[in-house]
């Protein structure tokens, strides 16, 4: 018999294999002895009661062990000398996309215009040390994307349950832990991504494909409607007659590039907000009703949505145990996210609170009788963010107010400790925020405070501004093709195209788009 049981256990005890075995043995009605092999296929925190529990699938077997897996690396063929790709952004979705090129027999050319995921860390220490950004390496820009230095949040909600688990054995495949394939919340850590990321690499590069870092794409070759090659900031020419543009969702330069050259991109909503602080034990008391928590418990995450006004305000990228970082892309900017290490042993949990923005702000450009400009989003995005930075004292340092004062409308007169780095000044964020914006997430927060008791106070700390949440723009695509429907051969690609929202969608997409081209190509 080989029969999957579901059973629920307290934590401490779903921690040892030998209770979970005998536990899913008396589920199935069978002796332990009886019992040659297990393993557990999913895991998730049931805390609606008292006492929370562990949900376990177990797989058990009274006839055969079972064998532990070992995921083979994908591209190991040699592509060298294969049709070439360009593929503009070494993200998740243009490394996915160089991978699955390589399966299927293209050559990846990947163009990043950061560094490495070593040397990008030093320009990352030097953000929060020194206030200075980089505009070409960064917390978004380098090796691996914005979800490089991230909690690397495993979860979609795509339904496409197949390209998930793809998404999930190659990044184990590539180092990352086993657990993200049984975790219902999977997340990987800031502390193991980059060494997943510099594995990925060193793959592409062994297959005979490329990644070029320091190189910026400035232009792209278009004669005739069709795609030719693209030109970098280093001078060079790159030519290629497929192009996946896979740039994220912080390359304004590409958007305003596409815009002037008339290729057509569209405005999309985004949400746009602050991100939270509080004490890591305030979220573990909240969720797990208890003063301190089980050590076989994770730090604890949370959830919130609420329509205020006609919108929807929620709770985003939560990172319990985490660190608020500094996201900025351009000097004159401040622009927060968040991560956490792979243990999530920071004592505070911060996640972005948005809200849904409606970009129709002034007159509306119909009534002016012009066509609507497609970078209004950016713009907006940009108005809060040097906001932000203007009053955070010109520097990396956040404007900030507790969440109590916040809601009253009154000036935080001191701030409590928080992670954010480049630190925190006390600034009234209505000054900050749209009006529109910031009176959705006083009634977010008040909504928030009511389903999770204890969740409003003074303690958490409120950090502007949380704005580049998805891309404010949309680059069309054919569904079938995947093309641009104006220039042949051009690829939109991922988060900044508006395909993709989070590492594993991205990814996905990433690998979609590069089948797509090999269908193009015949290769
Ligand atoms: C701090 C932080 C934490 C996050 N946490 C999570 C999380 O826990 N889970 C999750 O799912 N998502 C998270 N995200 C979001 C996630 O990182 C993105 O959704 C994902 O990386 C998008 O992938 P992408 O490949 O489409 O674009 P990106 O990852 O943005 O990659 C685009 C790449 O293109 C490069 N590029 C841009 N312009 C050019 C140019 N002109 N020439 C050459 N290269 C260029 C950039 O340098 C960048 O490396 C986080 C993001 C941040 C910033």
């Amino acid at each position: 018999m080989t029969r999957s049981v579901e059973i629920a256990l307290p934590p401490r005890e779903a921690h040892d294999p030998k209770l979970v075995r005998e536990a899913a043995a008396e589920a199935c009605g069978v002796g332990t002895g009886t019992i040659l092999g297990s393993r557990v296929l999913k895991r998730s925190i049931d805390a609606r009661s008292r006492s929370p529990l562990v949900r376990l699938r177990v797989e058990v077997s009274t006839e055969h062990a079972f064998i532990e897996e070992v995921l083979e690396r994908p591209a190991h063929r040699d592509v060298s000398h294969a049709t070439p790709v360009i593929i503009i952004g070494c993200g998740p979705a243009g490394m996915f996309a160089a991978l699955k090129c390589i399966e299927i027999g293209l050559k990846p050319i990947i163009l990043e215009r950061g560094k490495d995921v070593r040397a990008r860390r030093r320009d990352l220490a030097l953000i929060g040390r020194e206030h200075l950004i980089d505009p070409d390496s960064n917390y978004c820009f380098g090796e691996g994307g914005a979800g490089t230095y991230s909690d690397g949040k495993l979860y979609t909600r795509s339904d496409k349950r197949g390209d998930v688990d793809q998404v999930l054995r190659t990044l184990m495949a590539f180092g990352a832990p086993a657990d993200i394939l049984v975790d219902a919340h999977p997340h990987i850590g800031t502390n193991k991504l980059p060494g997943i990321v510099t594995a990925m690499r060193e793959a592409i590069i062994t297959a005979g494909g490329e990644v070029r870092f320091a190189t910026r794409v400035i232009d792209l070759m278009i004669p005739d409607n069709a795609i030719r090659g693209v030109r970098t900031a280093n001078g060079d020419e790159v030519l290629a007659s497929n192009v996946i543009l896979a740039t994220g969702h912080s390359a304004r330069d590409i958007f305003e590039l596409l815009h002037a050259k008339k290729i057509r991109i569209e405005s999309k909503p985004f949400a746009l907000g602050v991100r939270i602080e509080h004490p890591q034990e305030v979220i573990d008391r909240i969720r797990y009703h208890c003063d301190v928590r089980d050590p076989y418990l994770p730090p604890a995450s949370y959830m919130a949505v609420q329509q205020v006004e006609g919108r929807g305000v929620y709770s985003f990228c939560m990172c319990p145990g985490g660190i608020i970082a500094p996201c900025a892309t351009a000097p004159g900017e401040v622009v927060t996210n968040g991560w956490s290490p792979s243990k999530r042993d920071n004592p505070f949990a911060n996640s972005g609170i948005v809200v849904e923005c409606a970009l129709t702000p002034g007159p509306s450009p119909k009534e002016m009788g012009e066509m609507p400009d497609p970078l209004i989003g950016v713009r907006y995005q940009q108005k809060v963010e040097q906001a932000a930075w203007r009053a955070g004292g010109e520097r990396q340092s956040a404007p900030a107010q507790r969440m109590e004062d916040f809601i009253a409308a009154r000036m935080s007169n001191d701030l409590p400790t928080c992670s954010y780095p480049p630190g925190i000044v006390p600034h009234m964020l209505d000054d900050v925020l749209p009006k529109e914006i910031a009176m959705r997430l006083r009634g977010g927060l008040i909504a928030f405070g009511e389903k999770m008791r204890g969740y409003r106070t003074n303690e958490a700390v409120l950090v502007a501004v949380e704005s580049r949440t998805s891309s404010p723009v949309r680059v069309p695509r054919d569904p079938l093709t995947m093309q641009h429907p104006g220039v042949q051969g051009l690829y939109p690609c991922g988060e900044g195209a508006g395909y993709a929202g989070g590492i594993v969608s991205a990814a996905m997409d990433g690998m979609r788009v590069a089948d797509a081209v090999k269908v193009a190509s015949g290769a």
